[in-house]
């Protein structure tokens, strides 16, 4: 390798050209705290607090009940707006509300209805285990089975009797991207709807949902999205399904008219049919604000940044960490990669809390990967230099046998 990589003058060289480091301004990170979690949770964008404020004292203090009329029920929409832009959807193709294992089940539901002479969910036995039971439910309900398959054998595993392929775009263990074009053209291929689940994908990647014609799709809101913990998940319908899509929780507020009070349900035409109640105002101002930090910048300039912020990345690992035995999981090309990196070490957990305590936060999925997530808009290279030079002494000093760092916390 070249050697002038091992020189913090190098990360400072990338950090001098990069276009997105005017946006670290948008967030309050603590001082001094390197943090390569945003792929779990984003950080506080610095604006937000002022904005709940304002939502909680001005609107619900003073305005009561009166704000659904005077911008409550279009705060939904204008987030759903800004989405759409990270998504390459049409906004009439996005909605925010629920979690993402809720959205998950209505749109499974939704996409097997539309398929009633097939019998056969696909997705993959590495899935995250929330979207595996939201799909083993869903299958049960509509008397489906759910085939799932080893991530490289999901091309083979569509066929004639395939209903749904639900597949999560980026693993969220190995960082590892599923070709999104080339599965969603197997599905379509087969007459399957595609339904992709990108919570660790959107904000960080390039995404072409409406020119690939990707039928249905969930995504997170507190990770890349900055959007605070809890915040609502989206949902993209593309349009060409709207009139047909019937969803399992049928709640007022997707109805055709939640104010006539009738006894019986009526969808509402377009992607509204996919909400279900009430949407929850607080934390969508939240989420607007975390929205907010993606805007001036385009999709293409965040992907570069996320492909050369993880080769970096790698690069150090490969040259200082891998003599201690920490060994990068990850795709090598940045094409097949999310924004993340995972090490892979029988010791992943203490490295991890003992890094941490060295200010550098990333975090353990069992059994033995350490994860480092780059979020574009706020990591520097800089951090990336300094996060290794940190595990370095982590490694070095054997600090991760410190007693402490063995001590197993409730969320990892
Ligand atoms: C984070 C994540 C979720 C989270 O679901 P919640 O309903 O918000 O708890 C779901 N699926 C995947 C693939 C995730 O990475």
């Amino acid at each position: 390798m070249d050697h002038s990589l091992l020189h913090r003058s190098h990360a400072e060289a990338l950090d001098r050209r990069d276009v997105l480091a005017h946006a670290r301004a948008r967030f309050n990170i603590p001082s001094k705290l390197i943090y390569l979690d945003g792929n779990s949770l984003g950080p506080l964008p610095s604006d937000c607090a002022e904005r709940l404020t304002r939502v909680v004292e001005k609107q619900w203090g003073n305005w009561l009940i009166s704000g659904w009329n005077r911008g409550w029920m279009a705060a939904q929409t204008e987030a759903a707006e800004k989405l759409a832009r990270l998504l390459g959807a049409e906004p009439h193709e996005v909605v925010v509300c629920d979690s993402t294992s809720v959205n998950l089940f209505k749109v499974a539901v939704a996409a097997a209805r539309l398929k009633p002479d097939r019998s056969v969910i696909v997705t993959t036995d590495d899935n995250f285990p929330s979207d595996l039971y939201i799909l083993q439910s869903a299958a049960e309900l509509l008397g489906l089975t759910v085939r799932t398959v080893d991530p490289a054998e999901v091309l083979s595993a569509i066929d004639d009797t395939v209903a749904v392929v639900s597949i999560t775009h980026v693993d969220y263990r190995t960082g590892a991207a599923h070709d999104m074009a080339g599965i969603t053209t197997a599905a379509h291929d087969a007459e399957a709807i595609m339904v992709w689940d990108l919570a660790h994908s959107a904000g960080v990647f390039d995404l072409k949902l409406s020119r690939l014609g990707v039928d249905l799709a969930v995504g997170c809101g507190y990770k890349y999205l900055n959007g605070g913990p809890g915040a609502p998940a989206f949902v993209y319908a593309n349009e060409r399904l709207h009139d047909r899509l019937r969803q399992p929780l049928t709640g007022w507020l997707g109805h055709r008219d939640p104010f006539a009070f009738e006894a019986g349900y009526d969808p509402s035409p377009g992607v509204r049919r996919l909400v279900s109640g009430t949407p929850p105002v607080l934390a969508t101002t939240a989420l607007d604000a975390g929205l907010d930090t993606y805007s001036m910048v385009t999709l293409p300039m965040i992907r570069a940044k996320a492909m050369a912020l993880t080769d970096y990345f790698i690069d150090l690992v490969d040259a200082r960490l891998a003599p201690y035995g920490l060994e990068v999981v990850s795709p090598r090309d940045p094409e097949r990669r999310g924004a993340q990196v995972s090490l892979r070490h029988d010791h992943a957990y203490e490295i991890v809390q003992a890094a941490i305590a060295r200010n550098v936060v990333g975090d353990f999925r069992a059994p033995n990967l350490a994860r480092f997530g780059f979020a574009p808009l706020y990591v520097s290279f800089g951090d990336v230099y300094d996060a290794v030079e940190q595990l370095v002494n982590v490694m070095a000093k054997a600090e991760w046998q410190m007693p402490e760092f063995a001590v197993r916390h409730g969320v990892t």
